[in-house]
C-alpha cells in the first residue's frame, strides 16, 4: 500500500497535521509507458534530453558548480537542474540504464558536496556577486529558487532508490533555510514567486519524517513566497504556470479551504484574462499583457511542462478530475508542437495561431523580441533544460494510488502499470498484493480503452476511472457486462470488487465534433473532438538554417494558403464537419503521430478564402477582427489535423460571412502604429 502515513512507521497511528491528497504518485518506473507516449520518450533519450551534454555548456559535469566538492564552480544557476528532473524522470520512465547513471552520477556529486552548516548546492546562490547577481532578473544575496531545483532531484532519486543520504541531507538544508532569517528565505524574484516548490518538498519530507520543525519552516516559507492565497501576483507565463498552485499545496497545512479554492481561482482569472483559446494554455510571451488576448498570443515551452506539473500535482492533491482534463489539453494539444517531430529541437513560444515559424523579431505584437518561433536546438536557454520533464511526468502520473489501497487513473495512454494494491488507511494489516494492469488504447485519438487485469491471486481493491468532462455517453463494462454505476463526465467511475487475473474493462468515451464559439473573439471559432483540438492543415517546408551530424535549427513556412475562414451550418455548425480518418481501436499507430502527415485522425470541413486576412511585415499573424468577415471564392474542402500535429497552425478560425458580406482587414499601413504595453526582453526563466 502507498500511503503517506505508512511511510511514518512509528507515528502511523497518530493523524498526521498535514492533509493527506486524495492521490499519491506511484514510485518512478511503475509505469510502463508503450505505444505513441513510448515513442516520445524515446525521441527524448536520443534526443534534446539523453544528448543535451552535447549542446549544452550549463550540463557539463566536469567544473560544474553542481558537481564541485567545494560548490564553487560553473553555472549555478538553474540550467543544469532543471535538465536533471528531466534526465532522470525520463531514465526511470524508460527503464534506460545509462539515462539513470547519469542522472545519478549527478544525484551523488549534489549529495556530496553538502556543506557542514546543511546547505545544499552552489555557494554562488547564497554569497554576495561583484557584479551584482546572476539570474536575469535577480541580484539578491540569496537566491533559493535553482536549489528547489536540485531538491527535486533528489526527492527523485530517493523514491527511485531508497537513499537514506537523502532524508539526511535535506534534513540538514531544511534545517539550514529555517536558521534564516525571515527576509532571507525568498528574496529574490523567482523564488518568491515559485517558493511553492519548496513549500511542498517540506511537505515531502514532513510526510517521511514526521519532524515539527518542517511545519514551522512551511508556515515561514509560506509567509515569504508571494500572496497567491489572495490572488495572481504576477504576470509572468511560468511564474504563473508554476506558483498557482501553491495555496493548495498549503491548505495541506492549514486545512482552509479557501486556500484548496484558491488555486481553482488563480487557475479561471488567468484563463479567463488570456486563455480563451484551445489547446489549454494562456498567451503569455514571455509576460501576458492586458489587452493581448488573442489567439496569436504565445506561451512559452517552460509554461508548458510546469503548468502540467501543476494540474498533475492538483489532481493528486484534491482528487478532482478537472485537473487531469487540463493537463491532458496542454500534453496533446500544445506540448507537441513545441518540438520538432524528432524532439531534437524545440522553440520558445507557440500559439494557437501561428502560420509562420521564422526568426524574424515579432516584438512588440508577441512581447519578447529576437527569434522565438524557429526550431533550434541550441536556444532558448530555460526550455532548452526544462522541456524535459513534460513526458516523463505525465507518463508517471498516468496512474497514482489511492489512499484507500487502490489506483486511480488520470489520464489515458497506452502502456502497463504495476503497483502495490490492497490493505486501507484504517486497517494497516490487511493484505496486499502486486498486481498490473495493461491498457491498450490509441487513445487521444480513439476514446476506446481496453484494461486489463494481472494479479497472482484474486485482490480486491478499488479502481478509480477518470471519466473526461467531454464524455457526455460515456460507458464502462467489466468483463463484457455494462456497470451499475454511472459514467458521469468530470468523475471519477469507482470500480471495487475482488479482481481476478484476466479480468477486462472496456471503456468508450463517444467522441463527438464540437465548434466552439470565442465571444472573447468576435466570434471566431475552433473545432474540437474529444480531448482533441484541430487545426488548418498547413503544407510545411523546412528551411535549415544550422546543422552539425544530426542536429538543424530551422524554420517552417507554409506552402499552401492558410488565411480561411469556416464556412459554417447554421443552427448545428458541426454537422458539416465529418471525421476523414480514424484509427480502428488496436490498430498501429506511426511512432510520431502529431505530425500533419502522420496524424491518424483528420477532420473535413468547408472554408472561404480570406484575402484581406494576412501577415505584419514582421511575418507575425494579423490579429483577429469580428467577424463574419468577408470571403472570395467559393467554398472549399480544407483538412483539420490535431492541433498538436499542426506547427503551423490556424486553430482559431474566422466564420465565412455569406456572399460578399463580412468585416474586412483594414489595409496594413492605416493600421494604428503598436503600443507595447511592457515588453520586455526574452528572460531565461
Ligand atoms: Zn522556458
Amino acid at each position: 500500500m502507498t500511503t503517506l502515513r505508512a511511510s511514518v512507521p512509528d507515528r502511523a497511528a497518530a493523524p498526521s497535521p498535514l492533509r493527506e491528497p486524495a492521490f499519491l504518485p506511484l514510485p518512478p518506473g511503475s509505469v510502463e509507458p508503450r505505444g505513441w507516449l513510448r515513442s516520445q520518450l524515446e525521441f527524448m533519450a536520443d534526443g534534446l534530453v539523453g544528448r543535451l551534454p552535447e549542446l549544452s555548456k550549463w550540463v557539463r559535469f566536469e567544473g560544474s558548480a553542481w558537481t564541485a566538492p567545494d560548490g564553487r564552480g560553473e553555472h549555478p544557476w538553474e540550467e543544469a537542474p532543471y535538465w536533471l528532473k528531466g534526465l532522470g524522470a525520463l531514465g526511470y520512465a524508460l527503464g534506460d540504464e545509462r539515462l539513470v547513471a547519469e542522472f545519478t552520477r549527478w544525484a551523488e556529486a549534489i549529495l556530496a558536496a553538502r556543506s557542514p552548516d546543511g546547505y545544499l548546492g552552489p555557494r554562488a546562490n547564497v554569497e554576495e556577486k561583484p557584479g551584482g547577481g546572476f539570474g536575469p532578473l535577480s541580484g539578491e544575496r540569496v537566491d533559493l529558487w535553482p536549489n528547489m531545483l536540485a531538491v527535486d532531484v533528489l526527492r527523485l532519486h530517493h523514491e527511485a532508490t531508497g537513499d537514506p543520504r537523502v532524508i539526511d541531507a535535506l534534513t540538514a538544508y531544511f534545517r539550514w533555510q529555517l536558521a534564516l532569517p525571515q527576509d532571507d528565505l525568498l528574496p529574490g524574484y523567482w523564488g518568491r514567486l515559485r517558493g511553492g516548490d519548496n513549500l511542498d518538498a517540506v511537505h515531502w519530507l514532513y510526510d517521511r519524517t514526521g519532524e515539527d520543525f518542517l511545519l514551522r519552516l512551511a508556515e515561514r516559507l509560506h509567509r515569504a513566497t508571494a500572496p497567491w492565497s489572495e490572488g495572481v501576483p504576477d504576470r509572468h507565463g511560468v511564474n504563473i504556470a508554476q506558483g498557482f498552485r501553491e495555496p493548495a499545496i498549503w491548505w495541506r497545512q492549514s486545512h482552509d479551504p479557501a486556500d484548496l479554492a484558491a488555486a481553482e481561482r488563480n487557475y479561471r482569472e488567468v484563463m479567463d484574462a488570456y486563455g480563451a483559446v484551445p489547446g489549454g494554455m494562456f498567451g503569455a510571451d514571455e509576460n501576458a499583457r492586458p489587452g493581448r488576448c488573442g489567439p496569436r498570443q504565445a506561451a512559452e515551452t517552460c509554461s508548458m511542462v510546469e503548468f502540467m506539473h501543476s494540474f498533475q500535482v492538483l489532481a493528486r492533491i484534491t482528487g478532482d478530475p478537472a485537473w487531469a482534463d487540463r493537463c491532458e489539453d496542454v500534453a496533446f494539444n500544445s506540448l507537441p508542437a513545441s518540438h520538432t517531430p524528432d524532439l531534437r529541437a524545440l522553440h520558445y513560444l507557440t500559439a494557437p495561431n501561428q502560420p509562420v515559424l521564422d526568426r524574424a523579431d515579432k516584438s512588440p505584437g508577441i512581447g519578447n523580441g529576437g527569434d522565438m518561433f524557429s526550431y533550434d536546438p541550441r536556444r532558448y536557454r530555460c526550455c532548452q533544460h526544462n522541456a524535459g520533464q513534460g513526458w516523463p511526468f505525465f507518463a508517471r502520473s498516468a496512474w497514482a494510488a489511492t489512499a484507500d489501497g487502490g489506483l486511480a487513473k488520470l489520464f489515458y495512454a497506452p502502456g502497463r502499470v504495476s503497483a502495490e494494491v490492497g490493505g486501507s488507511s484504517g486497517s494497516a494489516d490487511a493484505e496486499t498484493r502486486r498486481v498490473s494492469i495493461e491498457e491498450h488504447t490509441n487513445y487521444p485519438f480513439d476514446g476506446r480503452v481496453r484494461l486489463r487485469i494481472e494479479t497472482p491471486a484474486p485482490a480486491e481493491f478499488p479502481l478509480l476511472l477518470r471519466i473526461p468532462g467531454w464524455a457526455a455517453g460515456a460507458r464502462a463494462s467489466v468483463n463484457g457486462r455494462p456497470v451499475d454505476a454511472e459514467a458521469r463526465p468530470g468523475a471519477f467511475l469507482r470500480l471495487e470488487r475482488r479482481w481476478e487475473d484476466g479480468d477486462g474493462i472496456e471503456l468508450d468515451f463517444p467522441m463527438r465534433i464540437e465548434v466552439r464559439r470565442w465571444s472573447e473573439h468576435g466570434g471566431a471559432v475552433s473545432v474540437r473532438r474529444g480531448p482533441l483540438w484541430y487545426a488548418l492543415r498547413i503544407g510545411e517546408e523546412k528551411r535549415v538554417y544550422w546543422k552539425d551530424g544530426d542536429w538543424e535549427a530551422s524554420e517552417l513556412w507554409p506552402t499552401t494558403p492558410w488565411n480561411y475562414a469556416l464556412v459554417l451550418d447554421e443552427p448545428d455548425p458541426a454537422a458539416g464537419i465529418a471525421v476523414e480518418a480514424e484509427p480502428g481501436s488496436a490498430g498501429p499507430l506511426a511512432p510520431q503521430p502529431f505530425t500533419i502527415d502522420d496524424a491518424p485522425v483528420r477532420l473535413r470541413a468547408r472554408a472561404r478564402r480570406v484575402p484581406s486576412w494576412g501577415l505584419e511585415p514582421s511575418n507575425l499573424v494579423r490579429e483577429l477582427i469580428p467577424g463574419p468577415v468577408r470571403c472570395e471564392g467559393p467554398a472549399e474542402e480544407v483538412t483539420l489535423v490535431p492541433m498538436g500535429a499542426a506547427r503551423l497552425r490556424i486553430s482559431v478560425f474566422p466564420v465565412a460571412g455569406r456572399g460578399d458580406e463580412g468585416s474586412e482587414w483594414p489595409p496594413l499601413d492605416a493600421t494604428p502604429p503598436e503600443a507595447a504595453p511592457d515588453a520586455a526582453g526574452p528572460g531565461d526563466a
